[in-house]
């Protein structure tokens, strides 16, 4: 089996590594306090109070109240249980409001819904992965029941503007739910002062365990659960808890507050140097959502003249960790919603890569990182020029 010694792993934004103290955190829970919170004994009790420490370490990170916060399964399951919540209440609200860059899990979910027979809006994007504002606010309807908009995109980083959509649907009264599941632990939020109805997050994006996460629903905001059954997290998720995670989701939550500044100033010197150094080794590449605000970590390049899939394949071989803007499916390279939603050129969607850095990064890797990306980039080329286009094929490459 591969080990993470072996690899540079620049894939932050599909998981992160785990945080040491987060293991630490959660380990007794995984084998001496096994009591159920719910129970009324002490032993049970020990166990409720570590939930609580981890939403009060959750409500630190986001700027709000302890009550506010609910453990769920995933990112997935908030976003689906606030779009799912909106859509419950009376008078019937039919129609929702998101955009074509959505993560799947709102995006599917939402196409479903319109199959369903519920009105979607699909707001587009400019060049630079930017949603329209104007566009937003006409959008919105008197049966709009929720606006979906995710803070930060999982491909290009591109950032939409949280603040000033919630001033959007505060004006126009109708509810806000924001998928920040890229964003929290990464960039400062404070939801303190905000009219953000939800927002949901991810452990495993941010040093935390995988299959746990959070959804913050406003006080005063209306929420009707998805999962029904006990009285758990204040009857907003039923099930009884996933303890040791949501004790690990606390802990990287508070290691990610401690850490929140210094870290985004060394990732984005990480990232910022790895542009520079591919754009001065790599001709023909360009920065997707480089005209926006965006996230401290993240690098979507795309590579003139090859094909990402073929990429990874060589990348991978060397070692290197990062993901493909688009897919090879049934032999056909299918490129990102997201790329095909800011409308590049064909060439720049099918030659993409993203690159996403973390606190366990080191400069050492980015450097050979740029050598390794440098030299598969150049090698791909010259297989596909015409002079060499008979030459074996991949297999003979190392
Ligand atoms: N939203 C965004 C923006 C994501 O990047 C992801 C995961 O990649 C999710 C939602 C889903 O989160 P989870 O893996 O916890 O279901």
């Amino acid at each position: 089996m591969m080990t993470d010694d072996q690899i540079i792993y620049l894939d932050n934004n599909a998981t992160t590594q785990l945080d040491p103290a987060v293991v630490e955190e959660m380990l007794p829970f995984l084998t001496k306090f096994y009591g159920n919170p719910s129970s009324g004994y002490e032993f049970g009790a020990q166990v409720r109070e570590a939930i609580d420490l981890a939403r009060e370490r959750v409500a630190a990170l986001l700027g709000c109240e302890p009550d506010e916060i609910a453990f769920t399964s995933c990112g997935t399951e908030s976003n689906n249980a606030a779009i799912n919540s909106a859509l419950q209440f009376e008078p019937p609200g039919k129609h929702v409001v998101t955009s074509a860059v959505e993560h799947s899990s709102v995006l599917r979910h939402c196409r479903d819904l319109a199959k369903r027979g519920c009105e979607v809006t699909f707001l587009g994007v400019d060049q630079d992965g930017n949603v329209d504002l104007d566009e937003l606010e006409q959008a919105i309807r008197p049966d709009t029941a929720i606006v979906s908009l995710m803070w930060a995109n999982n491909e290009t980083g591109v950032l939409f503007p949280a603040k000033k959509i919630e001033k959007i649907c505060r004006e126009k009264r109708v509810l806000f739910h924001t998928d920040a599941v890229q964003a929290a632990g990464k960039i400062p939020i404070c939801l303190r002062d905000l009219a953000i109805n939800f927002l949901s997050l991810s452990a495993h994006k941010f040093h935390g365990p995988k299959g746990v996460g959070a959804l913050y629903v406003k006080r005063g905001s209306r929420f009707r659960p998805s999962t029904i059954g006990g009285s758990q997290e204040n009857g907003r998720r039923a099930g009884t808890e996933n303890v040791a995670s949501i004790v690990g989701l606390g802990k990287a939550a508070e290691r990610a507050a401690e850490l929140l500044s210094e870290e985004q100033t060394r990732v984005r010197a990480m990232r910022d140097r790895f542009e520079k150094a591919i754009g001065e080794r790599v001709s023909g590449s360009s920065i997707n959502g480089a005209g926006a605000a965006r996230l401290p970590n993240t690098s979507s390049f795309s590579f003139d003249g090859i094909e990402s899939d073929a990429a990874l394949m060589l990348l991978d071989r060397h070692h290197l960790c990062c993901s493909a803007g688009s897919a090879c499916r049934t032999g056909s390279v299918e490129a990102s919603h997201v790329l095909r939603a800011m409308k590049l050129a064909n060439e720049r969607t099918r030659g993409s890569l993203r690159f996403s850095f973390g606190r366990f990064n080191e400069d050492a890797q980015v450097d050979r990182a740029v050598e390794i990306v440098a030299t598969v980039i150049e090698k791909l080329r010259r297989l596909s020029s015409p002079a060499t286009a008979k030459a074996p094929v991949l297999h003979s490459l190392s």
